[in-house]
């Protein structure tokens, strides 16, 4: 089981590790904006591998494609935690940096390889997506 949580603690979850699906980098401009950084790192789990402790608030957007994603952040600190998808209800995408061990993780792919900072280029070490893998 790896623990994470928010930086000021409100918010905490539990994951169990052997059920995560993958993981990406996402360097699409919503992803930079929320995290205020390059790029934005995520675990794929499905929902039964997450226990979530603490209320979670949840900014709503449209994806390019159209799909309805739902980024929570805790509503103290700020810190983005999780992705939401109302088209892939099982799933939860939980950022790495919350975690308080990430080395398990499994990147396997970059998303949005065509908006990628210059400071912060994507992993060339794996596959690149100029944009959603979907589209
Ligand atoms: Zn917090
Ligand atoms: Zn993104």
């Amino acid at each position: 089981m790896v623990h994470g949580s928010c930086l000021c603690g409100q918010v905490e979850f539990d994951l169990d590790e052997a059920q995560a699906v993958g993981g990406f980098h996402c360097h699409c401009a919503d992803c930079r904006r929320i995290t205020g950084s390059g790029k934005a790192s995520m675990a794929i789990m499905p929902q039964s591998g997450v226990t979530i402790k603490g209320d979670v608030k949840r900014y709503d957007s449209t994806g390019t494609e159209g799909m309805h994603l739902h980024r929570a952040f805790c509503p103290n600190c700020g810190s983005q935690l999780f992705t939401f998808v109302d088209e892939m209800p099982d799933v939860i995408y939980v950022k790495a940096g919350t975690m308080d061990r990430s080395d398990w993780i499994n990147f396997t792919a970059n998303f949005w390889g065509q908006s990628a900072c210059s400071w912060l280029p994507v992993d060339g070490s794996i596959t690149t997506f100029e944009k959603n893998p979907s589209a």
